[in-house]
């Protein structure tokens, strides 16, 4: 007895190119062992906690004023996380946050996207990218990888230069397949691309390679670095994501964002949870190695783990992986089917969750392959 109930979505004047999409829809189910959205499995430490607490306390004293619409302490603090991770002297007017890194990417489409421009991406790679696209009508260029799912720098180059998108993305390391795009590759891209490229990093804390930031000087016209706390930082439920670009990219996303997006106990908390990234950061070690024994356990179990750069592993080859996904989940475990025939996706969780998951492989080695 639901209000309206009886109307449904075909009924409605809905615009025709959305008819017959689907939402984004990793599922959130209550199970034992989640290993499904990428997330730090540690919880923030106690400190941060009260640290948070207090700084949302804080900004609840000022909840009948609107927010910094330009969140500039906060961006001074994500400057200066930027500089010390990577080494480039990162300025706040390089850098620009929003609600999660998805809301930045959606201001990226709508101000160099839209109707009558395009984005290519290299498939498989993050399912938001095309389903921002489809939001902002910006047609959408699927690419190829190679077999493995590596990207052929030279090859992605040349279909760049021959399709001439307005946005190019390149995610790296690449959800859901887990590999870093060297920075000669990257270069190739920024050479043959006519408009934007967005260097997706949300998992680069979990590899060794340099940032793309290190090429905004080089190419200020072009590139657009993006990044999360959701992943490394441990703050996914704080949504906060951002970018680091020359300072006009930053005018231009200017035009299209919603005044006071960035409410004031978001800026608040991720102020705080800042203040403690050393500690927060201090997980990112951990959880390569837990990957790189998960890699390993799941290659003598008889599995073909593809190689990661992140916190999450592609393996197969799974004759049915859509039931393979069902057992992992009869066995308590949630792990993600992302599309890719005869193969799934795992988050690196704590020690115990990942052995939970490799004990639940075991168990399906034989009945699925
Ligand atoms: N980019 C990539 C490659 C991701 O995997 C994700 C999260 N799954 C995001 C961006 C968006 O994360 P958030 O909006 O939480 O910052």
């Amino acid at each position: 007895d639901v209000l309206g109930a009886d109307v449904a979505l075909t009924d409605l004047p809905l615009r025709d190119d959305l008819r017959g999409r689907s939402p984004y829809g990793a599922p959130q189910l209550d199970v034992p062992v989640r290993l499904n959205t990428n997330e730090n499995p540690y919880p923030p430490p106690p400190e941060l906690v009260a640290d948070v607490a207090e700084a949302v306390r804080e900004a609840a004293g000022t909840l009948h004023r609107y927010p910094d619409r330009d969140a500039v302490a906060l961006r001074e603090d994500l400057a200066a996380y930027l500089s010390g991770a990577t080494g480039v002297a990162v300025s706040h007017r390089n850098v620009w946050a929003a609600n999660g890194s998805n809301e930045v990417l959606q201001q990226v489409l709508q101000a160099f996207g839209g109707p009558g421009r395009s984005a290519l991406g290299f498939e498989p790679s993050y399912s938001m990218h095309p389903i921002l696209a489809a939001g902002t009508r910006t047609d959408w260029l699927p690419a190829p990888r190679r077999a493995d799912f590596s990207l052929d720098g030279a090859q992605a180059a040349a279909i760049v230069a021959e399709r001439r998108p307005d946005v190019v993305f390149v995610t790296s390391p690449n959800n859901p397949t887990g590999q870093v795009v060297p920075q000669q590759d990257l270069r190739a891209l920024l050479d043959a691309a006519p408009g934007i490229v967005v260097v997706d990093e949300a998992y680069i804390e979990f590899c060794t390679e340099p940032s793309a930031i290190e090429l905004i000087d080089e190419y200020p016209a072009k590139i657009i670095v993006s990044r999360t706390m959701s992943k490394a930082f441990a703050f996914a439920g704080g949504r906060l994501g951002y970018l680091a670009a020359a300072p006009a990219m930053i005018d231009a996303l200017l035009l299209v964002r919603l005044p006071y997006h960035l409410s004031a106990p978001t800026q608040a908390a991720a102020r705080a949870a800042l203040r403690h990234a050393k500690a927060t950061l201090g997980s990112v070690r951990a959880l390569a190695d837990e990957r790189d024994r998960v890699v390993a356990r799941l290659g003598e179990l008889g599995f073909s783990p593809v190689h990661s750069d992140a916190n999450f592993v592609l393996f197969g080859r799974f004759s049915d992986a859509h039931a393979a996904w069902q057992r992992y989940l009869d066995a308590g475990v949630l792990i993600r089917d992302v599309g890719i025939e005869g193969h799934l996706r795992v988050t690196i969780g704590t020690p115990e969750e990942n052995d939970a998951f490799l004990a639940a492989s075991k168990g399906l080695v034989d009945a699925v392959n």
